[in-house]
């Protein structure tokens, strides 16, 4: 029996707040343990709530960045329920009346194809304390507790763990580009959660889901899809029933376990929260807040294929980050030639490689623009090999100094001085005479292996190119 996965994704975000979405405490990361508490997010009797106005920039900033319809009258109610690292005992959560609804993501398939994903609803909350366990007790960091989270709640609408995946990727894309949350999910700033169910293949109706948390990566988030698709689908096979629970992912045993049954949301006594008012939110406002959404993602990728001429598969790779994308263009628009593929290349090659080796954006690596584009044109120029080259931009990175200096120092100047390249060609043909042979029988990567050696005896800096044409020569005379 075939089945198709029908899955639907929420996500928790951290809004980069300097204060929490009630109260005036601090939302700074990693300060020691229950020094960033007041009465308000204590829950301590008679204390009143206030509403953090950029909290709610913030939530409208990402819902219209997700084609959400904003609601003119939104209200925040409160959701019941006890557990330890909740001091009030309820969530500041919003129920029937939130910010926005009915929104879409694009997600890009193989192929290029989109898919348009729906967006439920976007609503503000506040984040709970929390509990770290002991050995033997578990202690309460209530820091957290009230920093303003935003619930970005999926409608069922992605088929495989691949489309998952694509769609956290791209969404985290988006936040970073409005920037308004650190989408660090180390930290815990940005956080999902996963409903799962089978359906034959076909089928209208859906199958019984089964919920999945406490996933800390956007892999740890597919693997747990797969695996979920597979116990699901055995236990239909065997004509079982699949339970609707909360299951969560075992990271070390790489599979899910049952956490709970799934609540519905009448167990959660639902009611207005009655310290806050409702907000109406004027069309003024929302025009405020569209004017501060930057060129997104996908529009930016869509710019640089038509402007540079890019391929859609480098332009994506350049705009995955806001500050990739600026620092690309700079240099893109700077390279003084019209055809723009050496510079691009170098920064999906070499340059990106650096970047993601030192865990950093590629403006972090400290280099010039004015620099790269230099080392670029002297590889060019064919001045400097391209192994060369590559040297040369780790020595940049490092002692933070120009091409032209490091080349000069190094001695890295290529050479494709012909006389004295004749005389390398002509010792790696002595002490190759198999090759020569290979050559001669129709192999023509033989030709490859004897440029390799000609670069190894000059430290990379004969010119691959004369050295090629200086062997084709010699080997069809021989
Ligand atoms: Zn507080």
């Amino acid at each position: 029996m075939t089945y198709e996965p029908v899955i639907g994704l929420e996500v928790h975000l951290h809004l980069k707040t300097q204060t929490k979405a009630f109260c005036g405490c601090s939302t700074e990361f990693g300060q020691e343990p229950n020094s960033q508490v007041c009465p308000v997010c204590l829950g301590f009797p008679g204390s009143l709530p206030v509403l953090n106005k950029t909290a709610l920039d913030y939530g409208l900033k990402v819902a219209l960045a997700l084609n959400c319809q904003i609601q003119e009258y939104t209200k925040f109610d409160r959701k019941n329920y006890f557990y330890p690292d909740l001091p009030k005992n309820y969530q500041i959560s919003q129920y029937d009346l939130p910010l926005s609804k009915n929104g879409f993501l694009e997600i890009a398939l193989d192929g290029g194809k989109l898919k348009r994903i729906g967006i439920r609803r976007v609503h503000l909350e506040e984040d709970a304390g929390k509990l770290i366990h002991q050995e033997d007790s578990s202690l309460i960091d209530f820091n957290r507790a009230g920093i303003p989270l935003l619930e970005i709640v999926s409608e069922p609408g992605l088929n495989s763990p691949g489309e998952a995946h694509e769609y956290l990727t791209t969404l985290k894309s988006i936040i970073e580009y409005l920037y308004v949350s650190d989408c660090d999910m180390e930290k815990g700033s940005l956080r999902c959660d996963a409903n799962i169910s089978l359906r034959k293949t076909g089928q209208q109706d859906l199958g019984t889901k089964a919920e999945l948390k406490n996933m800390n990566s956007f892999k740890a988030v597919k693997e747990a899809l797969t695996f979920e698709i597979e116990r699901q689908a055995e236990l239909l096979n065997q004509k079982k029933t699949v339970v609707q629970e909360t299951r969560s992912w075992d990271v070390k045993n790489l599979e899910t376990v049952s956490m709970r049954t799934k609540e519905e949301a009448q167990d959660y006594r639902y009611f207005p929260e009655p310290d806050l008012p409702p907000f109406i939110l004027s069309p003024d406002k929302i025009t405020e807040i569209k004017k501060t959404i930057p060129e997104l993602p996908r529009d930016k990728m869509l710019r640089f294929v038509k402007d540079y001429g890019l391929s859609d598969y480098d332009a994506k790779i350049l705009v995955a980050t806001l500050k990739d994308a600026n620092f690309s263009e700079e240099c893109i628009r700077l390279y003084s030639k019209n055809d723009k593929k050496p510079i691009v290349n170098w920064l999906i090659g070499p340059i990106l490689y650096e970047a993601n080796s030192r865990n950093c954006n590629l403006s972090d690596l400290g280099v010039a623009v004015k620099d790269l584009i230099g080392l670029v044109d002297f590889v060019e120029r064919q001045e400097i090999s391209y192994l060369a080259a590559k040297s040369v931009l780790s020595e940049m990175i490092n002692i933070k100094d120009s091409p032209a200096n490091i080349i000069q120092k190094k001695n890295l100047a290529q050479i494709s001085d012909i006389k004295s390249l004749e005389l390398q060609v002509g010792e790696v043909l002595k002490e190759n005479p198999k090759s020569i042979q290979d050559y001669k029988a129709g192999k023509g990567n033989a030709i490859m292996f004897l440029v390799g050696q000609i670069m190894k005896k000059t430290g990379g800096k004969a010119n691959p190119k004369v050295v090629q044409e200086i062997l084709k020569r010699r080997l069809s005379n021989a």
